[in-house]
């Protein structure tokens, strides 16, 4: 099930929601707002947002491990 990333454009408050339908509303949890920017999922490519072994330093997921990344080798 796909998990996807907003930040709320009133509060600034970013946060992760199962979405079950794609048109379903989703709202901020903190101030109920609808005003949300999309995020990019960190399992799409070529995301800003990696999540690695070894943390921000490291090479994007797929080569992290891999002998690409200087950080985790
Ligand atoms: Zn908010």
């Amino acid at each position: 099930m796909p998990i996807y990333e907003y930040r709320c454009s009133s509060c600034g408050h970013e946060f992760e929601t199962l979405v079950l339908r794609k048109d379903e509303a989703v709202a901020c949890p903190q101030c109920q707002s609808n005003e949300l920017d999309k995020l990019i999922s960190a399992h799409a490519v070529g995301s800003a947002k990696v999540d690695t072994p070894c943390g921000d330093a490291c090479a994007p997921a797929p080569m992290c491990g891999a002998g690409a990344c200087p950080s985790c080798q």
